[in-house]
Protein backbone atom coordinates (compact mmCIF):
# COMPACT_ATOMS: atom_id res chain seq x y z
CA UNK A 1 0.00 0.00 0.00
CA UNK A 2 1.29 3.87 -0.94
CA UNK A 3 1.14 6.47 1.34
CA UNK A 4 -1.04 9.27 0.13
CA UNK A 5 -1.79 12.67 1.64
CA UNK A 6 -0.85 13.73 4.47
CA UNK A 7 1.44 10.87 5.98
CA UNK A 8 3.39 11.30 2.57
CA UNK A 9 3.91 14.78 3.44
CA UNK A 10 5.05 14.36 6.61
CA UNK A 11 7.34 11.84 5.47
CA UNK A 12 8.52 14.22 3.16
CA UNK A 13 8.83 17.04 5.76
CA UNK A 14 10.88 14.52 7.93
CA UNK A 15 13.02 13.57 4.91
CA UNK A 16 14.43 17.19 4.10
CA UNK A 17 14.82 18.13 7.71
CA UNK A 18 16.94 15.35 8.03
CA UNK A 19 19.09 12.68 5.12
CA UNK A 20 17.49 14.43 2.42
CA UNK A 21 18.71 18.22 3.90
CA UNK A 22 21.93 16.73 4.36
CA UNK A 23 21.88 14.75 0.52
CA UNK A 24 20.12 17.87 -1.57
CA UNK A 25 22.25 20.32 0.33
CA UNK A 26 25.41 18.31 -1.14
CA UNK A 27 23.88 18.50 -4.44
CA UNK A 28 23.04 21.51 -4.78
CA UNK A 29 26.26 22.89 -3.82
CA UNK A 30 28.76 23.45 -6.52
CA UNK A 31 31.49 24.08 -3.69
CA UNK A 32 31.25 20.92 -1.74
CA UNK A 33 33.14 18.02 -3.38
CA UNK A 34 31.62 15.65 -1.42
CA UNK A 35 28.83 13.69 -4.20
CA UNK A 36 29.27 11.01 -5.88
CA UNK A 37 29.32 10.61 -10.49
CA UNK A 38 24.98 10.26 -9.95
CA UNK A 39 24.51 13.21 -7.35
CA UNK A 40 27.48 15.42 -9.51
CA UNK A 41 25.18 14.56 -12.77
CA UNK A 42 21.97 15.67 -10.79
CA UNK A 43 23.45 18.81 -9.65
CA UNK A 44 24.47 19.51 -13.30
CA UNK A 45 20.87 19.00 -14.80
CA UNK A 46 19.13 20.49 -12.25
CA UNK A 47 21.32 23.94 -12.92
CA UNK A 48 20.63 23.44 -16.40
CA UNK A 49 16.89 23.92 -15.07
CA UNK A 50 17.59 26.71 -12.97
CA UNK A 51 19.39 28.35 -15.57
CA UNK A 52 16.30 27.92 -18.06
CA UNK A 53 13.77 28.97 -15.65
CA UNK A 54 16.03 32.28 -15.38
CA UNK A 55 16.92 32.51 -18.67
CA UNK A 56 12.79 32.08 -19.48
CA UNK A 57 11.84 34.98 -16.66
CA UNK A 58 14.75 37.27 -17.98
CA UNK A 59 13.02 37.40 -21.01
CA UNK A 60 9.28 38.11 -20.20
CA UNK A 61 9.24 42.25 -21.64
CA UNK A 62 6.01 42.23 -19.73
CA UNK A 63 7.38 41.18 -16.50
CA UNK A 64 10.99 43.16 -15.48
CA UNK A 65 12.93 40.82 -12.86
CA UNK A 66 13.87 43.76 -10.83
CA UNK A 67 10.81 44.98 -8.77
CA UNK A 68 9.29 41.81 -9.56
CA UNK A 69 7.22 39.97 -6.49
CA UNK A 70 7.78 36.11 -6.97
CA UNK A 71 7.23 33.70 -4.41
CA UNK A 72 9.92 30.32 -4.83
CA UNK A 73 7.72 27.36 -3.61
CA UNK A 74 9.34 24.84 -2.20
CA UNK A 75 12.57 26.65 -2.25
CA UNK A 76 15.15 24.07 -1.12
CA UNK A 77 18.63 25.70 -0.48
CA UNK A 78 17.83 28.69 -2.49
CA UNK A 79 19.30 28.04 -5.92
CA UNK A 80 16.92 29.55 -8.04
CA UNK A 81 15.72 32.43 -4.98
CA UNK A 82 19.36 33.60 -4.45
CA UNK A 83 19.51 34.31 -8.12
CA UNK A 84 16.47 36.22 -8.17
CA UNK A 85 17.32 38.41 -5.75
CA UNK A 86 20.42 39.67 -7.03
CA UNK A 87 18.35 40.45 -10.07
CA UNK A 88 16.21 42.88 -8.25
CA UNK A 89 13.16 40.79 -7.38
CA UNK A 90 11.10 40.97 -4.46
CA UNK A 91 11.28 37.32 -3.69
CA UNK A 92 9.32 35.10 -0.67
CA UNK A 93 11.67 31.96 -0.50
CA UNK A 94 9.72 28.97 1.20
CA UNK A 95 9.64 24.93 1.91
CA UNK A 96 7.81 22.38 4.67
CA UNK A 97 11.21 21.66 5.44
CA UNK A 98 13.01 24.14 8.67
CA UNK A 99 16.07 22.87 7.38
CA UNK A 100 16.29 23.90 4.01
CA UNK A 101 14.44 27.59 4.81
CA UNK A 102 17.86 28.03 7.03
CA UNK A 103 20.33 26.77 4.72
CA UNK A 104 18.73 29.08 1.87
CA UNK A 105 18.97 32.15 4.58
CA UNK A 106 22.67 31.69 4.95
CA UNK A 107 23.41 30.91 1.74
CA UNK A 108 21.68 34.28 0.49
CA UNK A 109 23.37 36.15 3.52
CA UNK A 110 26.68 35.16 1.81
CA UNK A 111 25.42 35.93 -1.38
CA UNK A 112 24.44 39.48 -0.67
CA UNK A 113 27.77 40.25 0.37
CA UNK A 114 28.80 39.70 -3.46
CA UNK A 115 25.84 40.61 -5.11
CA UNK A 116 24.84 43.66 -7.15
CA UNK A 117 23.26 46.51 -5.53
CA UNK A 118 20.08 45.30 -6.75
CA UNK A 119 20.40 42.27 -4.58
CA UNK A 120 16.92 42.25 -2.08
CA UNK A 121 17.28 39.92 0.74
CA UNK A 122 14.34 37.26 0.24
CA UNK A 123 11.64 36.95 2.71
CA UNK A 124 12.15 33.15 4.27
CA UNK A 125 8.88 31.54 5.49
CA UNK A 126 9.38 27.47 6.48
CA UNK A 127 5.76 26.29 5.05
CA UNK A 128 3.90 24.06 2.66
CA UNK A 129 2.75 24.68 -0.59
CA UNK A 130 -0.84 24.42 0.87
CA UNK A 131 -1.04 27.44 3.12
CA UNK A 132 0.79 29.47 0.49
CA UNK A 133 -1.35 32.65 -0.16
CA UNK A 134 -1.09 36.00 -1.36
CA UNK A 135 -0.85 37.27 -5.07
CA UNK A 136 2.40 37.27 -6.64
CA UNK A 137 3.84 38.80 -10.57
CA UNK A 138 5.41 35.17 -10.85
CA UNK A 139 5.19 32.19 -9.20
CA UNK A 140 8.01 29.20 -9.39
CA UNK A 141 7.93 25.67 -8.15
CA UNK A 142 10.66 23.70 -9.30
CA UNK A 143 11.12 20.24 -9.14
CA UNK A 144 8.67 19.43 -6.55
CA UNK A 145 5.43 17.98 -7.73
CA UNK A 146 7.68 14.75 -7.47
CA UNK A 147 6.49 14.65 -3.97
CA UNK A 148 2.97 14.63 -4.88
CA UNK A 149 0.43 12.23 -6.27
CA UNK A 150 -1.24 12.63 -9.64
CA UNK A 151 -4.71 14.37 -8.49
CA UNK A 152 -2.85 16.61 -5.68
CA UNK A 153 -0.02 17.52 -8.26
CA UNK A 154 -3.63 18.44 -10.20
CA UNK A 155 -5.04 20.68 -7.28
CA UNK A 156 -1.47 21.90 -6.39
CA UNK A 157 -1.14 23.54 -9.69
CA UNK A 158 -4.61 24.86 -9.35
CA UNK A 159 -3.64 26.18 -6.09
CA UNK A 160 0.01 28.11 -7.20
CA UNK A 161 -1.83 29.46 -10.34
CA UNK A 162 -4.62 31.27 -7.89
CA UNK A 163 -1.44 33.10 -6.73
CA UNK A 164 0.13 34.35 -9.82
CA UNK A 165 -0.75 37.30 -12.03
CA UNK A 166 1.39 36.90 -14.95
CA UNK A 167 3.77 33.64 -15.04
CA UNK A 168 3.58 30.20 -13.29
CA UNK A 169 6.73 28.34 -13.84
CA UNK A 170 7.16 24.26 -13.00
CA UNK A 171 8.91 21.50 -13.77
CA UNK A 172 8.13 17.69 -13.26
CA UNK A 173 10.03 14.31 -14.04
CA UNK A 174 8.03 13.31 -16.94
CA UNK A 175 6.38 10.41 -16.82
CA UNK A 176 6.70 8.43 -20.02
CA UNK A 177 7.34 5.03 -21.12
CA UNK A 178 10.71 5.16 -20.75
CA UNK A 179 10.89 6.64 -17.47
CA UNK A 180 7.93 4.64 -15.29
CA UNK A 181 10.17 1.47 -16.57
CA UNK A 182 13.53 3.28 -14.82
CA UNK A 183 11.40 4.09 -11.60
CA UNK A 184 10.33 0.69 -11.42
CA UNK A 185 13.41 -0.56 -11.65
CA UNK A 186 14.59 2.25 -9.31
CA UNK A 187 12.45 0.83 -6.43
CA UNK A 188 13.74 -2.82 -7.07
CA UNK A 189 17.28 -1.59 -6.14
CA UNK A 190 16.64 1.43 -4.12
CA UNK A 191 19.37 3.09 -2.82
CA UNK A 192 19.84 4.06 0.79
CA UNK A 193 18.69 8.06 0.19
CA UNK A 194 15.57 7.31 -1.30
CA UNK A 195 13.40 7.26 1.28
CA UNK A 196 10.26 9.50 -0.32
CA UNK A 197 8.16 7.88 -3.26
CA UNK A 198 9.10 9.78 -6.40
CA UNK A 199 5.88 10.54 -8.74
CA UNK A 200 6.33 11.23 -12.65
CA UNK A 201 3.82 13.64 -14.17
CA UNK A 202 2.39 13.27 -17.85
CA UNK A 203 2.14 16.40 -19.64
CA UNK A 204 -1.31 16.16 -20.29
CA UNK A 205 -2.35 15.85 -17.21
CA UNK A 206 -0.34 18.65 -16.24
CA UNK A 207 -1.36 20.62 -18.94
CA UNK A 208 -5.03 19.89 -17.75
CA UNK A 209 -4.42 21.31 -14.77
CA UNK A 210 -3.13 24.32 -16.01
CA UNK A 211 -5.76 24.99 -18.65
CA UNK A 212 -8.49 24.20 -15.72
CA UNK A 213 -6.93 26.86 -13.65
CA UNK A 214 -7.30 29.02 -16.92
CA UNK A 215 -3.47 29.56 -18.36
CA UNK A 216 -1.79 28.01 -21.22
CA UNK A 217 1.47 27.09 -21.95
CA UNK A 218 3.51 29.35 -23.20
CA UNK A 219 7.20 28.05 -23.14
CA UNK A 220 8.55 24.37 -22.76
CA UNK A 221 11.63 22.83 -21.99
CA UNK A 222 13.09 19.53 -21.58
CA UNK A 223 16.39 19.10 -19.08
CA UNK A 224 17.94 15.82 -19.13
CA UNK A 225 21.22 14.29 -18.24
CA UNK A 226 22.18 10.89 -17.22
CA UNK A 227 20.28 10.69 -14.30
CA UNK A 228 18.33 13.69 -14.05
CA UNK A 229 14.85 14.19 -16.17
CA UNK A 230 13.08 17.51 -15.94
CA UNK A 231 10.00 19.27 -17.93
CA UNK A 232 9.56 23.01 -17.39
CA UNK A 233 6.39 24.87 -18.54
CA UNK A 234 6.66 28.69 -18.19
CA UNK A 235 2.70 29.19 -18.35
CA UNK A 236 0.49 32.74 -18.53
CA UNK A 237 -3.18 33.39 -17.70
CA UNK A 238 -5.22 33.02 -20.75
CA UNK A 239 -7.06 35.87 -20.41
CA UNK A 240 -5.19 39.08 -19.55
CA UNK A 241 -1.86 37.19 -20.62
CA UNK A 242 0.32 39.80 -22.38
CA UNK A 243 1.10 37.15 -25.25
N1 LIG B 1 12.91 24.10 -5.68
C1 LIG B 1 14.24 23.84 -5.14
C2 LIG B 1 15.25 23.79 -6.24
O1 LIG B 1 14.88 23.48 -7.37
O2 LIG B 1 16.42 24.05 -5.98
C3 LIG B 1 14.29 22.58 -4.29
C4 LIG B 1 13.94 21.26 -4.97
S1 LIG B 1 14.05 19.84 -3.86
C5 LIG B 1 14.21 18.46 -4.94
C6 LIG B 1 12.38 19.66 -3.32
C7 LIG B 1 12.02 20.63 -2.21
O3 LIG B 1 10.60 20.63 -2.06
C8 LIG B 1 12.62 20.29 -0.86
O4 LIG B 1 13.32 21.41 -0.35
C9 LIG B 1 11.39 19.94 -0.02
O5 LIG B 1 11.55 20.27 1.35
C10 LIG B 1 10.31 20.75 -0.69
N2 LIG B 1 8.94 20.25 -0.49
C11 LIG B 1 8.47 19.00 -0.64
N3 LIG B 1 7.15 18.93 -0.38
C12 LIG B 1 6.77 20.19 -0.05
C13 LIG B 1 5.52 20.77 0.35
N4 LIG B 1 4.40 20.06 0.44
N5 LIG B 1 5.50 22.09 0.62
C14 LIG B 1 6.63 22.84 0.54
N6 LIG B 1 7.83 22.35 0.17
C15 LIG B 1 7.90 21.03 -0.11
Amino acid sequence: AEAVGGGDKEAVRAYFNSTGFERWRRIYDPATDDVNRVQLDIREGHAQTVAATLAMLRDAPDVPLSGATVCDAGCGTGSLSIPLASSGASVLASDISAAMVSEAQRQAQAAAASSSPEFRMPRFEVRDLESLEGRYDIVVCLDVLIHYPREEAQKMIRHLASLAEKRLVISFAPKTLYFDVLKRVGELFPGPSKATRAYLHSEKDIEEALRAAGWRVKNKGFISTQFYFAKLYEAVPVAGGSS
